[in-house]
This record gives structure tokens, sequence and C-alpha cells, in this order.
């Protein structure tokens, strides 16, 4: 794979001019922009206009569906879904999709050595941050978050003649941090097979594009600051690729100074620490979004080690100092 140029951009102004601006660089109404609200978050499709208005806008209709259609499926609290099911009434699941999703889910558990963990659920609900206003959340009791550690662990699921089972009653799944790349792996697909020849997908923290803004012209990506408004990089994707960014911002509430947010360590029970924001670059989107979880656990010194250590990723990382570092060069502020 390609390498991409990570351009540090450490002057706001120049920053604003990165982020998702290929418009910038194109004729007016040569792009177009289309957005809905899923997966809890704001989704952008953006397709330069080659077949025509109203081919374009049905492709990107398509892939939007498509996305919501796994938004359903995917999401653990919907009482139709099969996590639902599982979660709560030990029912196997036989989806395939979701199986393979969750086969996934347990290989990069291994890779990762279990920072990267579907069974935080327990946690994820005890901590409340999906079910709970930010202004009413409470640091649980130690005793509360030893008993939902107690119901975790990703070699409690296994996959076995084609169905999730659980080993216990306990265990519970919940794929928010890797169901959205998914999604976004899908609606490339629906993009491509409507004939679509480049596109770039956002969906909250996550960017896919595939193809260019223009002829010769790349996709132009920010990557946001954690603390204030602006950017600390920008990217040119021209070629099939993406970004993920795991942040301590995105769900959180504070207490005494302290900042407990959404991204659980599945060894302490606690939000993890060491890191503001953490990214991660590569093709495949599935990859990016629970890599990106995972090394966000890890802390910025394994999450570089491991990141060196593989061809076809790279990472920024803000660190708790607020330092950028990443895997292409050492820390810049
Ligand atoms: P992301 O924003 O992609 O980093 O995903 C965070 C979401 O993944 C959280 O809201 C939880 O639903 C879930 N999650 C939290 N901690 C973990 C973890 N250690 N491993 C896997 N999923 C997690
Ligand atoms: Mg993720």
């Amino acid at each position: 794979m390609k390498k991409t140029a990570i351009i540090l951009l450490l002057a706001a102004a120049t920053a604003a001019v990165f982020f998702y601006r290929a418009d910038i660089f194109t004729k007016k109404g040569a792009i177009i922009k289309r957005t809905r609200f899923m997966m809890d978050t704001l989704c952008t499709i953006q397709v330069p206009n080659e077949a025509g208005v109203s081919k374009t806008e049905a492709a990107i209709s398509r892939a939007f569906d498509r996305m919501a259609e796994l938004d359903i499926k995917f999401n653990c609290t919907n009482p139709g879904s099969p996590l639902y099911k599982f979660n709560n009434a030990r029912v196997p699941i036989t989806d395939p999709e979701i199986v393979e999703l969750v086969k996934r889910a347990l290989e990069i558990s291994r890779e990762t050595g279990g920072a990267f963990d579907i069974t935080v659920q327990p946690l994820v609900d005890l901590w409340g941050f999906f079910t709970t206003s930010a202004s009413s959340q409470t640091v649980p009791s130690p005793q509360s978050i030893k008993l939902a550690l107690s119901r975790t662990g990703w070699r409690r699921i296994s996959v076995k003649n084609g169905a999730v089972i659980a080993a216990d009653k306990d265990v519970r799944i919940d794929l928010g941090g890797i169901a959205k790349g998914y999604s976004i792996g899908e609606a490339v697909k629906v993009l491509k097979a409507a004939g679509v020849r480049s596109a770039l997908i956002l969906a909250g923290g996550q960017v896919q594009v595939f193809g260019s803004a223009a002829p010769g012209v790349p996709w132009k990506v920010g990557v946001r600051n954690p603390r204030k408004e602006g950017y600390i990089a920008g990217l040119a994707f021209d070629s099939e690729t993406g970004i993920s960014t795991s942040g301590d911002y995105e769900r959180f509430f504070e207490v005494n100074g302290v900042r407990y947010h959404h991204i659980l360590d599945p060894k302490t029970g606690y939000p993890a620490r060491g890191l503001m924001s953490l990214s991660v670059i590569t093709q495949d989107p599935v990859w990016a979004d629970a890599l990106s979880t995972a090394l966000f656990v890890m802390g910025p010194q394994r999450a570089l080690e491991f990141v060196k250590r593989q061809s076809g990723s790279e990472v920024i990382i803000v660190n708790a100092e607020g330092e950028i570092v990443t895997s292409q060069a050492d820390k810049v502020r």
C-alpha cells in the first residue's frame, strides 16, 4: 500500500483549509455532498459529480440505506437485534454478518493482547456513557467496577458451527468499537456497485476514501485538535484508504477535574489513560476502527511500537500532555 504522508499543521490558519475541503480545489458543484444522522453521529458522503446529480444522489442514498440497516442490526440496545437477544437471553447469534464481525473482533483481541474487547458491554453500561446525560454521570464505585469486570473477557465468547456462543450467562457483546468501520466499508461497496469511481465517506471520527476528489486532486482530510477548534494534522488521500480517530473528547464527563471517557481499559475497568486522541491511517476501515480503540487503550508507547511492527498502518497520537507523536516523526510539541 502507498504510504500516506502526515503533514503536521501547527498553524491554525493552514489547518482550517485542510478539513474535507476537496471543494476548494475543485470546481463549484463538482462534488455532491449529502449528510444523514446515523450510528449516533453525523455521516457524510461526498462524490465527484461525474454521472449527474440524480444518479449520484441515488448511489449516495443507497449507501446511506445500507449503513442505516447495519446501524439497526449492530445496535445491542435494539430489542430486535440478534445482539440484544444474545446479551439478554443467551440466544446464539447466527446472522452471518454479525458472526463474521465477532470473529474478526476476537482475532483483534488476540492480536492486541486483549486491549480490544467487545465484551466490555457491562462496563460501558455501568459507566453510563450511552444511557445517562453527561451532567448526571458519576464515577462508579470500585466494587461495582470489580463486579462488571468479572463479567467481561473476550475468551468467554466463541464461534462454533457458524454461531456466536457464550461460555457463561454473564457475558455480553458491544460492537461499538468496530461496527462503524464495517458500516463504512459496506457503504464503499454499495457506491462502487453503483458505478461510483471515487468518494469520501465520513462517520463521526472515521473517514474512508477511494479515488480522488478530482483528476489529480487528492481528498484532503484533517485530524481534529482534541481540545480546541482546528486541526493538528492534514492528510492527502488519493488511493483507497482511511483514518479512524478514537478520542477522550467524544463522550466524557468530568469530576474534580478528572476526565472520564468512553474508551475503557478491559484490564482495569476504568477509562484508558495516557492519551487525548489516537488516529490510525490504514486501508481497511474495520481494522482502522478497531485498532484506533485498541491502541488508545494500549497507551502511546505500546501503540507506537505496535504500529511500527505493522506494514501499511500509520498512527497520529496526541498524548496526555498534548504532544503530537506520529509513526513518521517523533514528538513535535
Ligand atoms: P471508538 O470510538 O471507535 O474508539 O469506540 C469506542 C466504543 O467502543 C465505546 O463507546 C464502547 O462502545 C466500545 N469500547 C470501549 N472500550 C472498548 C474496548 N477496550 N474494546 C472494544 N470496544 C470498546
Ligand atoms: Mg474504534
